[in-house]
């Protein structure tokens, strides 16, 4: 059949007339736009607490503009060459396990059926009060929108430890924090979990090899961009979404990968 394939090819390219030089790939490159949620409430106390309302505005936004919102696992599947993405292609995800998630987020989700990331440090979960119980986590699982991944053991600050730490007490903490919490999400979840946020989105060649050496498969930050096949899979870049993500601002949110400097904010020092 080798024949018959290698000629009907060469037969449909002869039909189409494009320049010789001219390389078109069978699709477009797609990119996704990652968007990084803490905590939700009904004011915004600060940088990592988005109001109820705009968390459902931005959920309508979505739905409005055609955007799709897909799991964060096709993305890291598209950067490994192994999926494709659709076009607008945006994801969600959420860290730290604050109650919030539960009580706000998970009926939002659930309305529009969206597909969610958390990322939880088991350190906090049935322990701390802000945070949301064992139980709770499982019964979000158990929706089919929120697939739980790390977020280290105890949310540490990866660089304030490497100073604090000798270079061989530091290694054997950074690789305790991956394993520790990947081994409690996996026991209490009855989960793989294969994926890290890295608290604070800090990380550098060391943290990036030990991610691989403990068996993640992606490693995600914080900062601006748009994630492609060229993304590094070990520091995919989220966005942090604000509460000031509003209307035309999260569409060019979305849009950029980056947000802009509100006019009324250029040249001004604070
Ligand atoms: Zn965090």
């Amino acid at each position: 059949m080798r024949w018959l394939t290698a000629s009907l090819i060469a037969g449909s390219l002869a039909a189409v007339s494009v320049p010789a030089k001219v390389h078109t790939p069978p699709q477009a490159a797609r990119s996704a736009i990652i968007l990084a949620y803490h905590r939700f409430g009904p004011s915004s106390p600060g940088m990592t607490t988005v109001k109820t309302s705009v968390f459902a505005s931005q959920l309508q936004f979505l739905h409005d503009n055609g955007y799709n919102v897909v799991p964060l696992r096709d993305v890291v599947h598209y950067i490994e060459g192994r999926g494709e993405l659709p076009a607008r292609a945006v994801t969600i995800t959420a860290d730290d396990g604050h109650k919030s998630v539960f009580t706000v987020m998970r009926p939002l989700i659930e309305r529009y059926r969206y597909p969610v990331t958390l990322f939880i440090y088991p350190s906090a979960i049935s322990n701390a009060s802000y945070a949301m119980t064992w139980q709770e986590l499982k019964q979000l699982q158990a929706t089919g929108f929120f697939d739980i991944e790390s977020h280290t053991y105890w949310h540490p600050n990866f660089r304030v430890e490497k100073r604090r730490l000798s270079a061989s007490n530091y290694r054997k903490f950074v690789t305790w924090q991956l394993d520790k919490s990947k081994e409690v999400l996996d026991r209490r979840l009855g989960k793989g979990v294969d994926l890290l946020a890295r608290p604070y989105g800090i990380y550098d060649e060391q943290l990036m090899a030990a991610a691989r050496q403990a068996g993640y498969l992606a490693a995600f930050s914080i900062a601006w961009g748009r994630v492609s096949q060229r993304t590094e899979i070990m520091a995919v870049p989220r966005i942090l979404v604000t509460d000031r993500d509003v209307g035309r601002a999260f569409g060019s949110l979305l849009a950029e990968g980056r947000r802009p400097i509100p006019a009324a904010e250029r040249g001004s020092r604070n």
